[in-house]
């Protein structure tokens, strides 16, 4: 079989090699598709070799001796985030919290590869409309659910988003269908501000204006009750904290790793609450794929680009790029 392996910055090879061998309890998938999630590209870029390709969607060719209720043949999509399932965080469905999480992401099978393998407990059926192509968006859609989810944000809030990427698109489909009252959000891509101009109420490039003083104007100078910052940059974190309104959440969705500086006090004296998300807890997998299936959530619109596992390099850099929405790999 071929996989992609990472063998240096920026610089994957696409390899023959064996076929996983199966444990009793899991399955190999011939993987259909496999979507190019942000947080892969932050290692991609420095080189780190690790397993790559946790988005994504195929059917199982074989299985393990031990594994009941799933046959060759099903359609599947696997929530394979880095997670042990074994330690005080992973019994408690706090999954991203897992103190294994380095390890089991790690020693995981990637899914750019023609195959691959997963523990059946990981599995999820796809329903007969769900396409492989739309399943693939189910773990980062699961992403945006967690981060409203964790936000707190209540019927008839007011919400900004900035940075308009694959979970920031999936977070302002989310919070519309959440009952948001007014959702404003910021970008710098072109063809990003295109791809949420129809759900949110306003999006503000934020090449030529400034997002901040805008969503405050249009928020009457109070804020929005619920800031989403899917960028990582310091300097939408430093926006977000700044725009919530008092009494307000701002949600760390992006990774950013660079240090941010901000008034303390600030905080304290607006009684702000900011938050982190990471990945998904228990069941929201299951919810993403179901709001999926229901057609409450369009994925499929989000996917601008699918391209064969040898162009991998190509669509890394054009995922690294900030351009287009959600990126797949056809092995
Ligand atoms: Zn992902
Ligand atoms: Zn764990």
């Amino acid at each position: 079989m071929r996989e992609a392996i990472l063998e240096g910055k920026r610089k994957f090879v696409v390899r023959d090699v064996p076929e996983p061998v199966l444990d009793e309890d899991e399955v190999l998938i011939k993987v259909r598709y496999c979507g190019i999630c942000g947080s892969d590209l932050i290692t991609y870029v420095e080189g780190v070799p690790a397993r790559y390709g946790h988005e994504y969607a195929g059917e199982i060719v074989e299985v393990g001796k031990g594994v009941k209720g799933w046959k060759t043949g099903d359609r599947v999509a696997a929530e394979c985030i880095g997670s042990c399932g074994e330690c005080y965080w992973c019994i408690r469905g706090e999954m991203g919290l897992c103190e294994n999480f380095d390890l089991a992401w790690s020693q995981s099978t990637g899914g750019f590869a023609t195959y691959t393998k997963v523990k059946c407990n990981r599995l999820h059926q796809l329903p007969s409309q769900v396409s492989y192509e739309q399943a693939a968006l189910a773990e980062p859609t699961a992403v945006a659910l967690h981060a409203v989810r964790l936000s707190g944000m209540g019927l008839g809030d007011v919400v900004a988003v900035l940075g308009l990427g694959p979970i920031g698109q999936l977070v302002v489909r989310l919070v519309k269908i959440a009952g948001a009252r007014a959702i404003y959000a910021a970008e710098v891509s072109q063809s990003r501000i295109e791809l949420a101009r129809d759900i949110v109420d306003e999006v503000i490039d934020a090449n030529v204006g400034d997002a901040a003083a805008r969503i405050h104007e249009l928020t009457g100078g109070r804020g929005p009750d619920v800031v989403f910052e899917c960028a990582g940059a310091v300097s939408t974190t430093q926006q977000a904290i700044a725009m919530a309104r008092k009494g307000g959440t701002v949600l760390l969705v992006g990774v950013g790793i660079h240090p941010v500086e901000m008034l303390a006090g600030s905080v304290a004296l607006r009684e702000l609450t900011i938050k982190g998300s990471m990945v998904f807890g228990a069941g929201e997998y299951a919810t993403a794929l179901n709001l999926i299936a229901d057609r409450k959530i369009d994925v499929a619109s989000l996917i601008t680009s699918v391209m064969p596992l040898d162009d991998i390099n190509e669509a890394f850099e054009k995922a690294v790029s900030g351009e287009g929405g959600k990126i797949l790999i056809k092995p």
